[in-house]
This record gives structure tokens, sequence and C-alpha cells, in this order.
């Protein structure tokens, strides 16, 4: 008997009968004596859909008063489904109680719609496991200092799912979703992608963090720091196969480098269209500059990703970087605002259609020649890069959106990850 955390997506979730489907598969493994804690998203289109009822309201994004009431919006998402998947079980005769994060409760900080957990209270779900109940746990959601309700960021089910189980020491914690497994790029974009049997946790974090949607990053970071056994797989499987089967499928997230398997060189493709790019031109080339630019950007709570400063002429340089789309406008303002004036002549220009695709791989470590691998190959296609930036196991580039598919597709076969689709499924 051990304690297990299930996390289920939105479309695994989204109808009553998904919904029953969840029941009945819980309710096996509660059944076969695990004591069980289920974290489900919002019912597929749910949080789209309240959080497009506020941007008719109010179209642009104003202040943290706004951001707090999309949150108390968007956790009515988690609280149905949740309350709805205790009724389902409640229908198969398996005591069940639902909680939403406040009243766990799940502490967060109060950066609302991008919170971060900060604690979790264990005793009352403890209490109903001991007492034999199946808890469920609102995805998403938590609790300020100030009582206020936030939310984790688009995706932060799998992280309240990690962070439960973390708190919990849960045996394991078993993310179901709409593929059944991680696979050597997004399935939807390149259909010869492969499911990947075990991925390390170091490649997960990079695949998540470049763009991959299949965990939310920050799930990653909680599995590492508190070595969450973490597991992806599909909750489409007929409810009822066999446990056992059920729990080896999909893929594993480890910790340690397995030194049996051939290493691949690159183990992953990741993409994101979610950035734009920034570039502030003919800035003088003094010390401090970077931070002058920079420095309003990082108080304005904007995350900067990709960074070029270009060799400077003449005294003057070009200094470009990365932003969050939904932080462009916010951050050409402020540029416009308060940094263009300080540094004189300079000029600031965008530009929203622009993708950043990134290949990665613990082999990579071990290997010369990747990073030029992959620049041929994209010359190849004619594709120009705008961007470049590199970490110990992964390369990634920013280039014009519309080459997106293409890129991830060449790559995919460049790095020989379209081959052998038998010899690493179960
Ligand atoms: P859920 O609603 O279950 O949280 P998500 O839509 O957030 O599901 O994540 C699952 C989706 O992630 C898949 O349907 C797939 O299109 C996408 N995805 C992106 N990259 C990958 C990858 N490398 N492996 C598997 N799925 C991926
Ligand atoms: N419902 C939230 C979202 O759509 C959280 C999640 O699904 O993980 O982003
Ligand atoms: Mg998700």
């Amino acid at each position: 008997m051990a304690l297990i955390v299930h996390k289920y997506g939105g479309t695994s979730m989204g109808s009553t009968e998904r919904i029953r489907n969840v029941a009945l598969r819980v309710a096996k493994w509660h059944r076969a004596g695990h004591q069980m804690v289920v974290v489900p998203s919002a019912m597929s289109g749910e949080t789209n859909r309240l959080l497009g009822l506020a941007k008719e309201l109010a179209p642009t994004k104003a202040d943290t008063a706004y951001d707090r009431e999309l949150d108390m919006l968007a956790a009515t998402g988690e609280q149905a489904s949740s309350a709805l998947l205790a009724i389902a079980l409640q229908a198969q005769g398996i005591e069940a109680v639902s909680y939403a994060g406040w009243q766990v409760p799940i502490k967060t900080n109060s950066a609302h719609t991008k919170a971060r957990i900060e604690s979790i209270d264990d005793a009352r779900v403890r209490a109903d496991l001991d007492a034999g109940r199946v808890v469920i746990v609102t995805g998403f959601q938590g609790i300020d200092p100030l009582g206020n309700i936030t939310t984790l960021g688009r995706g932060g089910s799998d992280t309240s799912a990690v962070a439960v189980a973390a708190a919990l020491k849960a045996a394991e914690c078993l993310i179901y979703t709409d593929v059944d497994g991680v696979y050597t790029t997004d399935p939807r974009v390149v259909p010869e992608a492969r499911r990947l049997l075990r991925v390390s946790f170091e490649e997960m974090l990079e695949m998540a963090s470049m763009g991959s949607k299949v965990l939310q990053i920050r799930s990653v970071e909680f599995a590492g720091k508190y070595r969450v056994p973490l597991r992806v797989l599909s909750s489409f499987t007929p409810w009822d196969i066999d446990l056992d089967t059920e729990a080896a499928s999909g893929t594993l997230i480890t910790f340690e480098e397995d030194e049996d398997m051939e290493q691949a060189v690159v183990s992953g493709i990741a993409f994101n269209r979610d950035e734009a790019k920034i570039a502030v031109l003919g800035v003088p080339d003094t010390p401090g500059m970077a931070y002058q630019i920079l420095g309003p950007v990082a108080e304005a709570n904007i995350e900067v990703d990709v960074i070029i400063q270009n060799v400077s002429k003449d005294g003057k340089t070009d200094f470009s970087f990365t932003v969050h789309r939904n932080d462009y406008q916010k951050a050409l303002d402020l540029l416009n605002a308060l940094v263009l004036p300080i540094l004189g002549a300079a000029e600031v220009v965008g530009d929203t259609r622009i993708c950043k695709v990134s290949i990665v791989g613990i082999g990579m470590r071990s290997h010369v020649g990747v990073a030029s691998r992959m620049f041929k190959c994209l010359s190849v296609e004619g594709i120009n890069i705008q961007m470049i930036s590199t970490s110990e196991i992964k390369t990634s580039v920013v280039i014009d959106e519309k080459y997106m598919e293409l890129a991830v597709r060449a790559l995919h076969r460049e790095f020989d990850l379209d081959q052998a689709a038998d010899s690493i499924s179960n």
C-alpha cells in the first residue's frame, strides 16, 4: 500500500463521461489498497472561457487589483471539476472529499496569476486519508498571506500535484494527460515523434523551460528539489487495464543518469511561440548599459530570456532580448518612457513574430559540434537565425515564427529522433 498522487489534465476531465472514467480509474487504485490524492485541472476550455469573459469586460490588463480578480475567477474552474470528481467517486461507492487550495491550505506568495507555492499543510488531507477517503485537491490555486486566492500560472495544476506529492511524501506522482508520455517533440507538430521511456530530470527541466507544455516547468523544479518520483502517462487507456501495467506505462522522469543506456546526443526538441524580441538600437557602449536597460524591466517583474549585445561600432551598440509576448507591450512602453531618455539617441524596435526552437540532451555534454550541426541543418532549410543561446545541455535559436514547424521537423530528422519507434516503447 502506498500514498499515490494522480493529476488529471483538462482534456482528461473534459466531460462528465471523462470524469466518470477518471473516477473509475482512481477507484481501481483505491480498491487495490493505495491511499489516493487526486489533483484535477479545470474541464478543458474552462480556464480560457473564464479569462475570455474578463477580457470582454476589460480588454487590457491593468494592475494587481485586476489580476486578483482573474485569480478569483479562474480558480472556480478547478473548484467545479474537483467537486464533480468527488461526486463521481461517491457514485462508485467510494468515500471522497474535495478541497479548494485555500482549504488545505496551499500557501503561496502574492504574485497573482503566477504565484509560487510556499508551503502546504498536510494535516487535513492526512486525516482524510487515514479515514480511508480519497482526497481531491484543486489544481492551479492557493492562498496568499492576506487570504487572497492565487493561481500558479497556466498549466499550474502539474505544479500543484507535484507539490502536494512532495508535502505528503507520496511514493509517486502520476501525471495523466492526453498523450501517453513525454515525446521527442510535440507529437501534434511532428507525427513521427517517439515516446521516451525515461527522460532525465535535467532534460525534462530544459524541455519544459524551452516550451514543451507537457509539464509546467515549476512542477519539474519541485520534483527535482524534493525528489518526487514522477511519471507522465495517458488518461485515455481503458480504465480497467491491469494496474501494474498502467503503473509502468508512459515516461518516467529519472534522477540518476542511466549508464546502461546509449545516450542519444539530442533527446528532444522544444519550441515556444510565446516570446517576442525587443532591440534597443544605438546605445552607448559604456559600463552599466545592460543594467540601465534591463534593471527597469526586472523591476516591473518581466522575465527576460535570450539576451544579445552586438560588437560596438563608433562607441554605439545594439542590445536585444526576448520577453514573454504578454509582457511585450509593457516592456516596450517601459523602455520608451524610462530608458530611452537616459540613453540619449537610442531607438527601441520590436518583433512579435518570432519563435524559439531548442535542442535538448545530456549527450551534448560529451559530444562536440552539436550546435553547428543544428545551424547547418537550419541553413540548408534556408532559415535565418536571429539569436542564439546555449547551456550545457541545450542550444536555442530564435527564428521567424513562420518557419517554426519546418525547423522542428528538420531538426527532428537531423538528430535521428524519427527512428526506432519500436525499440523504446513498452
Ligand atoms: P493537460 O491538459 O493534461 O495538462 P497539456 O495540454 O498541458 O495537457 O499537455 C499535454 C500536451 O503537451 C500534449 O497534448 C502535447 O501536444 C503537448 N506536448 C508538447 N511537447 C510535448 C512532448 N515533448 N511530449 C509530449 N507532449 C508534448
Ligand atoms: N486550468 C489551468 C490552465 O488551463 C491549469 C491547468 O490546467 O494546469 O492553465
Ligand atoms: Mg498541462
